[in-house]
């Protein structure tokens, strides 16, 4: 039987998960947390947890697996030396240095791009050019690619997923020319699609962990795309929401569409696109007001098929991106009523509410027409909520049956193992 493994490096640890051919049954689940704070997690930590999580697969499974596939967070980069080594400490998804050189990054990318941005790889990228440690530097790589070398061992590998920020044209798969122009003097990463075979595992590392020497290293993507690909959702105007501390859509359509004032953006699934948006609304608001037991019972005694008049517009502090863009909006969370089920109803209506507006916008843009939403996150659970929220959406809203970035690289990697086989 040929097996597949996933690697999700995430902020607080890595896991893994190993999937057979039918994807239907997990056949091994592995983790690894980080002792320390994400600042304080170095390449050498990345590289322990790699094999760690390795070792941690029953032998006999590991001798079946075919391929693999290793997701990272989007926009951790590192630069390398000429075999490998890291010259610097990373710079992680949230590092905000890029924002230095900002102002020369707006001379030089089109307006409203997505590299526009002070977390961006290419800011980060050219903040590291102004480093002394930078002389030493010959690779530019995202978190997924180095770890993905340490099993293959080729340099200077991505795919296009992480290379979105860097500036990459995933529509064109090139780097476009405003980039090229500014002759940076490393390599820029080879840009693969998401799944694509690479090479076999380096014969050391397959012996040393009784690895098959066969089995194919794929191109990576980065932790949310993975989650995506997790729930399912295959066709055009399907969607997963994220009802985690946070309210995060994705739609998938034949179009694509972007916006920088709403923070809009897509990636690119094969022939189709993924586009996404976010809000600041979301379970951290109602975790200000009510526990995870009180979540649960209160919702229990909401009825569903009424609308509740309370109009809120539920955040932690002032402003959102989308679907209204206006740093200055206010939260909005009253009256409240003394009753909690009434204001917990409230709450979870006008949540709805502003998932309806995102997918109506995105809509608007010219993406697909929603058909089906699956739900990932905290808030996926609560039966009450995605009653309410079928009652707006006005289509099947499910909950994903997988929510793991792991499960879904290690999908990415039986579409590589198997596309490996028949060529
Ligand atoms: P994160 O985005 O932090 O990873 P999770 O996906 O773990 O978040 O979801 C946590 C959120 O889910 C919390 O903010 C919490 O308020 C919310 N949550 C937990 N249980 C429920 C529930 N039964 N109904 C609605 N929301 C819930």
């Amino acid at each position: 039987m040929n097996l597949y493994l996933g690697i999700d490096f995430g902020t607080s640890g890595a896991r893994g998960v190993v999937i057979d051919e039918e994807a239907s049954c997990i056949q091994a689940q592995v983790r690894y947390p980080f002792q320390d704070s994400p600042a304080a997690v170095t390449p050498k930590i990345w590289q322990e947890a790699l094999f760690m999580l390795v070792e941690q697969i029953p032998n006999q499974l590991r001798r079946e697996i075919k391929a693999i596939a290793i997701n990272g967070t989007s926009s951790t980069v590192l630069l390398v030396d000429a075999v490998g080594n890291p010259v610097d400490t990373p710079l992680l998804y949230n590092d905000a240095r890029g924002s230095l050189v900002l102002e020369h990054l707006r001379n030089i990318a089109p307006p409203n791009h997505t590299v526009l941005s002070a977390t961006s790889s290419l800011a980060k990228l050219l903040w590291m050019m102004q480093q002394p440690s930078f002389s030493e530097a010959r690779y530019f790589l995202h978190q997924a690619d180095w770890l993905a070398f340490l099993l293959h061992g080729q340099l200077g590998i991505s795919d296009y997923h992480n290379a979105l920020k860097l500036g990459y044209d995933v529509e064109e798969l090139k780097y476009p020319e405003w980039l090229e122009n500014l002759q940076i003097p490393i390599q820029l990463p080879k840009v693969l699609p998401p799944g694509t075979p690479i090479a076999q595992l380096r014969p050391e590392i397959a012996d040393k962990f009784g690895l098959r020497r066969d089995c194919l290293v794929c191109a990576g993507t980065t932790d949310s795309i993975a989650a995506f690909l997790a729930s399912g959702a295959k066709l055009p105007g399907e969607a997963v929401t994220s009802l985690g501390s946070t309210l995060v859509l994705k739609l998938l359509s034949r179009t694509r569409q972007e916006d920088a004032r709403y923070g809009i953006y897509s990636h690119r699934l094969g022939d189709l696109w993924l586009t996404g948006g976010a809000s600041n609304t979301g379970g951290a608001v109602l975790k200000q007001f009510f526990t995870n037991a009180e979540l649960e019972s209160l919702s229990w005694e909401i009825d569903a098929s009424i609308a509740s008049e309370l109009d809120y517009y539920p955040l932690l502090k002032v402003g959102d991106r989308f679907p209204i863009n206006d740093p200055n909006l206010p939260p909005r969370l009253s009256p409240r009523p003394d009753n909690p089920v009434e204001f917990l109803h409230g709450l979870l209506e006008s949540i709805a509410r502003i998932e309806a507006r995102g997918y109506e916008l995105l809509q608007q843009m010219g993406a697909d027409k929603l058909s089906r939403v699956y739900t990932a996150g905290g808030g996926a659970a609560n039966e009450t909520w995605t009653a309410i929220r079928a009652r707006y959406l006005q289509v099947p809203v499910v909950a994903s049956v997988y929510t793991e970035a792991a499960y879904g690289t290690a999908l990415l990697a039986m579409g590589g193992g198997i596309k490996g086989e028949q060529e």
